[in-house]
């Protein structure tokens, strides 16, 4: 059918599908913002909104990073979105923007919104240069010779799905973990009096079950979340509710699953007021046995 159109035809038809393209972009990022303020991507496995969009929604890895970091800026910046409406603003440029805002500080962002817009990536890149207070991330490159390579390779076996940055980011924190335990097992006479204080044998056992990945488990896969990624030591039943620091009270969690937690016990909108993870006291919970291990569920107050 496009082949029979006139050439003013063919250009007026492709200015109301660019339009149209626009509005579903808008949608798409409304989209992500809602699941992202729910926290929804943890119940189908994903440890953040950008594996959500690689492994569920099947994105490259650079479209997802493009519209994780344009959701956010919108977050930060609601103006960016009538920018990409109106189709003064890119994607890419809304991204640049997002990253460029968490590392210095603009006191009129609006202003420097509406000064990008319709610019060249290399005009905005000359922009945020003659602004920034802070040096370009540090960044390089190595150069992995093949023997360490293949210990990589053997253990990113026990890692599922991460990539080679990911396996190198689970060993470090793991190195950071021992060596803090180490400090800690010093000091452990004085912390013991804590009840929120975790001893090392209790961390050990609690290891010895996750077995470095998160406890968390998906309430719509019933599968436990494959994260190994920044686990945190999180206390099932709340010390402040009277919980202690046993092995059958301590749990490890990831960053994505605490704040699924949180969100399941205090609400959206007060863990946006909050911008942390903190469990109200009226919360309910059960813990279960599983097939596949002890299973935590938090039931937020009246369901
Ligand atoms: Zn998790």
């Amino acid at each position: 059918m496009i082949c029979k159109l006139s050439d003013k035809q063919l250009v007026a038809g492709i200015k109301i599908k660019v339009k149209e393209e626009k509005q579903i972009i808008i949608e798409v990022l409304n989209y992500l913002e809602e699941i992202d303020k729910r926290k929804l991507f943890v119940d189908y496995g994903a440890p953040s909104l950008f594996k959500f969009c690689t492994r569920i929604l099947k994105y490259s890895d650079a479209e997802a990073a493009i519209r994780v970091k344009t959701t956010r800026a919108i977050k930060a910046t609601p103006i960016i979105k009538e920018k990409i409406k109106d189709g003064s603003l890119s994607l890419t440029t809304a991204a640049s923007l997002y990253a460029f805002f968490k590392n210095n500080r603009i006191q009129n962002k609006s202003k420097l919104v509406e000064h990008v817009c319709g610019r060249s990536s290399k005009e905005v890149k000359n922009i945020f240069h003659s602004l920034s207070k802070n040096p370009p991330p540090r960044m390089f490159y190595i150069t992995l010779p093949e023997h360490l390579l293949k210990k990589l390779e053997k253990v990113g076996q026990d890692f599922d799905d991460c990539s080679e940055l990911e396996v190198i980011e689970c060993l470090l924190d793991k190195y950071i973990e021992q060596r803090e335990l180490a400090k800690a097992k010093k000091t452990s006479t004085k912390q013991s009096k804590s009840q929120r204080y975790i001893t090392r044998e209790v961390k050990e056992s609690v290891d010895l079950r996750a077995q470095n990945r998160c406890e968390g488990f998906s309430p719509i896969t019933g599968k436990r979340c494959t994260s190994r990624v920044n686990l945190q030591y999180d206390h099932l039943r709340p010390i402040s509710l009277g919980g202690d620091s046993s092995t059958e009270n301590i749990r490890k969690l990831c960053f994505g699953c605490n704040q699924k937690a949180a969100v399941k016990a205090i609400g959206t909108e007060k863990m946006m007021q909050r911008g942390s993870a903190t469990l109200s006291p009226d919360v309910e919970y059960y813990l279960e046995q599983t097939d596949t291990g002890l299973q935590y569920s938090f039931i937020p107050p009246g369901k």
